[in-house]
């Protein structure tokens, strides 16, 4: 890295140098880490004054909404036709190296995404995660576009905050509103449909009704179907409808929105499938996206488990559907590291997928840290394992704790191989926000920032392979 001119002990990131309005931009990296450098003071923009004229400002989301004022080629788009992938990153540190795995592919990347769960976990806002993409943007000089996710919405006031923010991308979590109604007695579900206010319009439109959807044949609705459907998902219809209204209130030039029923216990059935959508319809809902929730297990952070022809068969269903109500992609959670899946997924969903990775940027960040800091790493795989009982909670997982080795057990060079492990996988990865949390987050931040090149190399293999077994890279 070049010094920047003047200023002993700054190096600056060559692909990010721009001029506009008459001054000189670049991020720099100097002894308390990185900050953006402007030749000449700007408006919008406040930092610690140089001798020179110039100012360096704190990679803070104030000094990001001035930049996206002047580069507009950085403000977060909306996706175009086309696949498109989610590149989540829990630390803040990883988009350049997702830059580098989307610059060869084919599908539109997502640099900004996090769900307010993970946010709660992390102690970062919507605005931080923006702001760290765009500077990961920046810093690998990158103008192809990308999208900003506000990932698992259960409120309408989170999802105008991000819109607020210039977050494109909205992905509404109904599952507060759904009833899980094959638990109920028939008695009750009946009684519970019969309290429905529009129950008579829905008889008419589906009741004993046979839709014909092409590529996948009938679908039927008996009189206990169309009760079970609107019973589990009406409420959750009209969450989302009146999310999508105030987002069109807040964002009139348009914006993307996906149906997230992927946490929801039971898989999600074809019936359910079309039931919702059709209603979303009628309330004038347009879907970028739906994710339901497929059947097998797709954990955290390690590959499928379950039987890949019944995940093909629910798969065509759904792309079936999603062509016959208008063209949205189907969007597949936790779809980091299945890579026995990507294949058939992408053929299946003929370019008309969306997926969604976060946790496995964290784990690559890890495996740097066992290579270059084994001590650091030991301590948070030690930490990671006493906080696993408690962090799991919200995960469904299989982990098998008598897999996970007892780190003071293994020596330095074994340690990386815990990564490859899927048992350390999961206890490592779901103990992201008690580690980011603690003093060892500091800690791991300035490691990353010290082996920030192998970082970027890291991702771009890892995500890269991600994009290549979707058929969408190389
Ligand atoms: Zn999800």
């Amino acid at each position: 890295m070049e010094t920047l001119a003047g200023m002993e002990g700054y190096a600056v990131y060559e692909r990010s140098r721009r001029r506009v309005d008459g001054a000189e931009i670049a991020l720099v990296r100097g002894p308390s880490g990185k900050s953006l450098w402007l030749s000449r003071a700007l408006p919008g923009f406040h930092g610690d004054p140089l001798p020179n004229g110039g100012i360096l400002c704190p990679l803070a989301p104030e000094t990001a909404a001035a930049l996206l004022k002047l580069l507009p080629e950085l403000r977060p788009r909306r996706l175009p036709e086309g696949p498109s992938f989610g590149f989540g990153d829990r630390l803040g540190l990883a988009t350049p190296g997702h830059v580098r795995a989307a610059r060869g592919s084919r599908a539109f990347p997502v640099l900004a995404q996090q769900s307010v769960r993970e946010n709660a976990r992390t102690g970062r806002t919507f605005a931080e995660v923006l702001a760290d993409a765009v500077f990961g943007a920046l810093q690998e000089g990158y103008t192809g576009g990308f999208a900003a996710d506000a990932d698992h919405l259960k409120s309408i006031e989170d999802a105008l905050e991000a819109a607020e923010l210039g977050y494109t991308f909205f992905t509404c979590d109904p599952s507060d509103h759904v009833v899980p109604a094959e638990e109920l007695p028939e008695k009750e579900l009946r009684r519970r449909f019969d309290a429905i206010p529009k129950r008579a319009e829905l008889e008419r439109e589906y009741r004993d009704r046979t839709f014909e959807i092409k590529g996948l044949g009938r679908l039927h609705f008996s009189e206990l179907d169309l009760a079970r459907a609107a019973v589990k998902y009406l409420g959750a219809v009209e969450f989302a409808a009146e999310m999508y209204r105030a987002l069109r209130e807040r964002l009139p030039d348009g914006f993307d929105f996906e149906l997230s029923v992927d946490e929801t216990e039971t898989p999600t059935s074809p019936l359910e499938h079309f039931f919702v959508v059709q209603e979303l319809k009628k309330r004038d809902v347009e879907l970028a996206s739906l994710a339901p929730r497929f059947s097998g297990s797709l954990e955290k952070a390690v590959d499928y488990r379950g039987d890949l022809e019944v995940f093909r068969r629910d798969l065509r269903a759904h792309v079936a559907i999603a062509k016959a109500l208008g063209g949205y992609r189907i969007s597949l959670h936790s779809g980091s590291d299945k890579f026995s899946l990507y294949p058939l997924f992408a053929k299946e969903a003929e370019g008309l997928f969306h997926v969604k990775t976060a946790g496995t940027s964290y784990l690559v960040a890890l495996e740097v840290v066992s290579r270059r800091a084994p001590e650091l790493f030991r301590e948070i795989y030690a930490l990671s394992v006493e906080r696993f009982p408690e962090d799991r909670a919200t995960y469904h997982l299989t982990t098998d704790l008598s897999r996970v080795p007892d780190p003071s057990s293994l020596p330095d060079e074994e340690l990386p191989k815990l990564l490859e492990e899927p048992d350390p996988r999961q206890v490592l990865h779901v103990a992201y926000g008690s580690v980011l949390r603690s003093p060892l987050g500091a800690e791991l931040k300035k490691a990353l920032l010290e082996f920030e090149e192998d970082y970027a190399v890291a991702l771009e293999a890892h995500l890269g392979r991600h994009l290549e077994h979707l058929g969408v890279r190389g």
